[in-house]
């Protein structure tokens, strides 16, 4: 792969620029790279990221690798980093579109009828409508299709029971992709059916959880006799598994590696501004051998990815370097951002954007990265994958295979 842009993307890369000039301010030296990491949501910040979709959906500037067709711009896999890594030399607001860009949009685009996308893909794109991921249970979260909500049909409507839980973003919600078990005498994969759901229907009720890093974006949701048109079903009854699956395809391609590699600049800047013993910390040798090893492994990342992206912009299918960066990343991330407040020694332990330094950037990344070890796959998850995948390791054993859901042990 060659590294420098063709004349062709250093055009599009001044157009980006353009734009981003005219319509946002430069980034402060040292804010952060914006991994999203640090940043907490509030009523006042949705309303943010809403208004900045809706410039860029009028500027044709929104959902970039979307097609035409749906109000995209038909871009490629390089045009889309490309822009991300202008856009992030901008102050833009934090962004409450991730899930409903990079997850619901496409699953609506690949299972919904004409219809179905007509009525939903224009608010997405244009910030309207945020849309959240209703997939998580308490008891089923690595074993998804372990899920015990149900849909049960009446006449031209479903009627839906349970919970849902670690929902993004629920509270600011408009609609929601939603998978629930519509029958339990099948075996456990074959028994789902997927729907969209009004997340101002009767019945809903969403209750925010306090998060260890002061953020209140996750939820508990719960479902009391909540009917769904059959209207809003994606897919056929049943097939709730099949489309799950290109949900959470598109969820770890939109999570990918980003984080950790991101912030290594930032934590040689740190080293450079703070002092230890009368001299910038950066020349200690103990210090040193620490940001080595964080740019082996984030260049290591780097060039991941870049393999990833050249397989995109051949047509190839990405293979499982997605697993890898993930997993490689989110655990890079949450080192450096130790060895970040390790650096500020005393005042590591100030965690107040109002008076830490670089606005606590470090501490709310150190109680951030853990959730990324989670979402969209955990650590030991991402590792079975790679040993089965990869290293053509035996899968695990699966009792349950072919088993009716009702005749699982559940414990109840
Ligand atoms: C930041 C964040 C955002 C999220 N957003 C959403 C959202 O918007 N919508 C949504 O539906 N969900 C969301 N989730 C939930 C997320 O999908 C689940 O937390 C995740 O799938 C793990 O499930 P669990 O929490 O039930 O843990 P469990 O699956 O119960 O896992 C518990 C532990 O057991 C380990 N484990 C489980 N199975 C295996 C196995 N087969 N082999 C080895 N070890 C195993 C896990 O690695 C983990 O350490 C979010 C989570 C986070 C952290």
């Amino acid at each position: 792969m060659d590294f420098n842009d063709t004349p062709e993307e250093a055009a599009f890369r001044s157009d980006c620029r353009a734009w981003l000039e005219a319509n946002a301010k430069p980034k402060s030296d040292h804010s952060s790279a914006g991994d999203g990491m640090g940043a907490h949501l509030d009523t006042d910040a949705v309303e943010a990221s809403k208004a900045w979709q809706k410039k860029k959906a009028d500027a044709g500037w929104a959902c970039l690798r979307w097609p035409k067709e749906y109000g995209g711009r038909g871009a490629t896999s390089i045009q889309n980093v490309i822009w991300g890594q202008e856009q992030a030399k901008f102050d833009t607001p934090a962004d409450v579109f991730g899930i409903t860009h990079g997850m619901c949009g496409p699953t609506v685009m690949t299972h919904g009828t004409d219809e179905q996308k007509e009525k939903w893909i224009p608010g997405m794109l244009t910030g309207e409508n945020v849309w959240c991921q209703l997939f998580s249970e308490p008891a089923a979260g690595s074993d998804l299709a372990g899920l015990r909500s149900t849909a049960v049909r009446d006449g031209d409507d479903w009627i839906i029971n349970g919970q849902k839980i670690w929902t993004t973003g629920a509270q600011w919600a408009d609609w929601g992709i939603l998978v629930v078990r519509s029958d339990p005498n099948a075996p456990k994969h074959k028994g789902l059916t997927y729907f969209v759901v009004d997340m101002h229907a009767a019945g809903i009720e969403v209750r925010p959880i306090h998060q260890i890093n002061g953020g209140r974006e996750f939820n508990e949701v719960f479902f009391s006799d909540v009917r769904i048109p059959d209207a809003n079903r994606l897919d056929e009854i049943g097939n709730g598994w099949m489309v799950s699956l290109t949900t959470l395809m598109n969820e770890r391609a939109s999570i990918g590696a980003g984080g950790g590699a991101s912030a290594i600049s930032e934590l040689i800047d740190l080293a450079k501004r703070i002092e230890i013993d009368g001299k910038p910390a950066i020349e200690q040798s103990a210090v040193q051998e620490r940001l080595a090893d964080f740019l082996v492994k984030a260049r290591g990342l780097r060039y991941t990815g870049l393999r990833t992206l050249t397989a995109l912009s051949q047509g190839k299918t990405p293979g499982p370097e997605a697993s890898l960066g993930k997993l490689v990343g989110a655990v890079l991330g949450q080192d450096m951002a130790a060895f970040g407040m390790e650096l500020q020694g005393m005042c590591g332990g100030v965690n107040d954007p109002g008076l830490g330094i670089d606005g606590s950037t470090w501490q709310s990344r150190y109680l951030g990265f853990p959730g990324l070890r989670i979402a969209g796959g955990t650590d030991e998850v991402l590792r079975n994958i790679i040993s089965e995948r990869v290293l053509g390791l035996p899968p695990e054993i699966r009792v349950d295979k072919n088993v009716p859901f009702k005749d699982i042990p559940s414990g109840n």
